[in-house]
């Protein structure tokens, strides 16, 4: 038990709303997704008890656990780690969104999988932006074709883009990365996708996210604690 958890929520609420007001948004528009991942359901219990609802996971079978474990609470599941072709099936069962998807074989099968009597899987495209070691992520080069082939698959709702962009030195260097992710998602809005979530932004990065337009920031350490 950590009693501190509503304690940090409170302040993670109040460093949105003064970055949002910092960057001229409307108070509501940025989104908080509390990263539950390594944390048992206790641990969500209490940021549910603060007002918390939506979560996110990395590790799909441990997800499926805790998703198991506390579903007697309204609660909504992200996926924001890799996914490998022989999870899509759990997480096209147990997920409300998918952050990850970089490849379009993984969104045709999260498609193919997700179960008629749920409403379609949200998804949004993860983008490697800064062309940074950790491979994940589509390159800005080949995402509009990914965007288009993902929009069109019957059983999932292209909501937008996701980045984990390397760790940056500088305030300026995090915001310039995040200017570009924001460029990318305003350019397939433009295309006529219509898109509107831009994840982007954790505990260290999660103003200068949201000075360059992101609408969901994804907080672990910050509301949970060192992992
Ligand atoms: C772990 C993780 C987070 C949360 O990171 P913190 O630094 O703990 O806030 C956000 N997004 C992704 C994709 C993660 O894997």
């Amino acid at each position: 038990m950590n009693p501190s958890i509503a304690d940090n929520i409170a302040r993670v609420q109040a460093q949105i709303l003064a970055a949002c007001q910092a960057a001229g948004c409307t108070p509501g528009s940025v989104h908080l997704l509390a990263v539950s991942k390594t944390w048992g359901p206790d641990a969500v219990r209490q940021a549910h008890a603060a007002g918390l609802t939506a979560f996110g996971e990395n590790y799909i079978q441990e997800a499926v656990d805790k998703i198991t474990a506390l579903r007697d609470l309204p609660l909504e599941w992200h996926c924001i780690g890799p996914i490998q072709s022989n999870k899509t099936r759990l997480v096209a069962e147990h997920f409300d969104w998918v952050h990850s998807v970089d490849r379009l074989k993984i969104a045709q099968r999260l498609s193919e999988q997700r179960p008629a009597e749920l409403p379609p899987l949200q998804v949004c495209i993860q983008v490697n932006v800064d062309g940074g070691h950790n491979k994940s992520g589509v390159s800005p080069e080949e995402l509009p074709a990914l965007a288009q082939a993902v929009a069109a698959l019957p059983r999932l709702q292209l909501r937008g883009l996701m980045t984990i962009p390397e760790p940056a030195e500088t305030e300026a260097q995090m915001r310039a990365v995040h200017a570009q992710a924001n460029a990318l998602y305003e350019a397939l809005r433009q295309q006529g996708l219509p898109l509107d979530t831009l994840s982007m932004g954790m505990s260290a990065d999660m103003a200068a996210a949201i000075a360059e337009g992101s609408t969901l920031v994804r907080v672990g350490t910050a509301i949970f604690g060192q992992r």
